[in-house]
């Protein structure tokens, strides 16, 4: 697909805004920093993400199942986890605008906002221009009931993972799963990034999906090796480019000092290739840390082989709102179609999302506002609604802008009621890739659509 890279990202930026999908949170008062509102559209694409990772981790799976654990847990449980001592980034403030920076993100000994400033760069160049690095913990701190001491702190979790820990015993006692089994969990994390930004990529309040997978320790490079390529392959079959998909195992030096391997899934944005998600090979630290800290013991008991065992885990950790932002800027085109009646350019812009993907399935429109074909529009409209689809019903306007309308917001399909629908039951189904209009009875959409929504895949670049 033909797309401007320099200024897709504030393309995408403007579309979400326009249409419906993303707000900038608190935007009537000047805005919260890096906190983003999903707007109609917004709130039904990221239920979709979220249904398809459900879906693919949990609902088609005898091995795996669900948990949505509390946001705020006991302090005990960052304690053990090692979020309190560790989760932490380096911080630096540069010395004359008092601007705050994660020193690893830092490129180069200058303060980024010196570049917008006339005086030449070279002034600023002295090694005291930026505060000692110190350690900054990302966790957000609460007080929970009426007295605000140290004796009172809570924190919102930093990711979903230590519910699904803490909880092992529970649900593997009442699910009654053997290793290897997984607990699936989406919600909300909260994190105070030193540096937020790039839109929903980094945000201080996000959505995460997390999956832990408690094997037998000899099975755990088998079951890593196994979700990286899962993982992968979710993307690539969600309709994402996949030449614009990598892994990335980690280095030595990055790894924290219990995990035994790490891949990132990552995507090639606007600013470069980035983490969508991470394939951690976490070992027997988690369930080792809360026993030890708790006294439960996190063990399996092998009823067959009379053993009793810390599994391993292996840990998909993937964001809601990453992938979000990945469908939208991997769909996202804008096409030359010529000129228009007027001579002018003739440019459309479309979302290119899988239908699974997709806010709305199919608009249904009469091709004008008379002679019976808003009522049966608005029939055929109901039967598709009832058969399960969303839909979308509009009457208002050329019938060429109500489909630009609905390309620019990813809608795969467009069924238009015109004066042969009332004498002989057909309507046209418009494909929002190619275009193209095919005429079939209406009695026929549900099957269709549904045949289509199996078949679909991506459109060649
Ligand atoms: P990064 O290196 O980008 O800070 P991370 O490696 O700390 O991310 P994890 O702790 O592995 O991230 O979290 C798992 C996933 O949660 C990430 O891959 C990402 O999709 C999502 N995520 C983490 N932090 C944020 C954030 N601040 N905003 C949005 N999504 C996030």
């Amino acid at each position: 697909m033909n797309k401007p890279e320099p200024d897709l990202m504030e393309r995408v930026v403007s579309l979400c805004k326009r249409r419906g999908f993303i707000f900038q949170a608190s935007e009537i008062y000047g805005g919260l920093g890096s906190c983003y509102d999903y707007g109609p559209l917004g709130v039904e694409l990221k239920r979709n993400v979220k249904e398809a990772w459900w879906a693919a981790m949990v609902t088609s799976r005898r091995d795996v199942v669900g948990l949505d654990s509390a946001i705020l847990q006991s302090p005990k449980v960052w304690e053990a986890s090692g979020h309190l001592s560790g989760f932490s980034d380096p911080m630096v403030d540069c010395r004359e605008c008092k601007a705050r920076f994660r020193a690893d993100d830092l490129e180069g000994r200058v303060c980024p906002n010196r570049r917008f400033k006339k005086r030449p760069a070279t002034e600023c160049r002295d090694a005291g221009f930026f505060t000692e690095p110190r350690q900054f913990n990302l966790m957000f701190k609460t007080f929970m009931g009426p007295v605000e001491d140290s004796a009172s702190i809570v924190y919102l979790r930093p990711e979903t993972a230590q519910g699904i820990f803490t909880n092992f015993l529970n649900v593997q006692g009442s699910s009654r799963l053997k290793p290897p089994f997984g607990i699936a969990q989406i919600g909300k994390s909260f994190r105070n990034e030193i540096t937020p930004g790039n839109f929903v990529f980094r945000m201080r309040e996000f959505e995460q999906m997390e999956m832990e997978f408690f094997v037998p320790p000899a099975e755990d490079e088998k079951w890593y090796e196994y979700w990286v390529a899962e993982r992968l392959r979710w993307y690539v079959d969600l309709g994402v480019d996949p030449e614009k998909l990598r892994l990335r195992p980690h280095g030595e030096d990055e790894l924290a000092h219990y995990s035994a391997g790490c891949t990132d899934v990552e995507y090639l944005f606007p600013f470069g290739w980035s983490e969508l998600e991470g394939i951690a090979r976490r070992t027997d630290y988690d369930l080792k840390r809360h026993s030890e800290a708790s006294g439960t013991r996190l063990v399996f008991w092998d009823e067959e082989t009379k053993e009793r065992y810390t599994p391993y885990v292996v840990e998909p950790a993937a964001g809601v709102d990453r992938a979000a932002m990945t469908f939208l800027v991997d769909a996202f085109e804008e096409q030359e179609l010529g000129v228009d009646k007027k001579g002018r350019p003739d440019t459309r812009t479309v979302l290119h999302f899988h239908p699974r993907i997709a806010p709305i399935t199919v608009a249904v429109f009469p091709l004008v506002k008379r002679d019976g074909m808003p009522e049966r529009a608005d029939e055929i409209e109901a039967d598709l609604r009832a058969e399960g689809f969303r839909t979308f019903y509009d009457e208002k306007g050329a019938i060429g802008r109500r489909y630009r309308r609905q390309d620019e917001i990813g809608t795969p399909w467009c069924v238009t009621v015109d004066g042969r629908t009332l004498e002989d039951g057909t309507v046209t189904l418009r494909d929002r890739d190619s275009m193209e209009q095919e005429r079939l009875p209406a009695t026929e959409l549900s099957a269709r659509l549904r045949e289509a929504l199996r078949n679909w895949s991506r459109p060649p670049d």
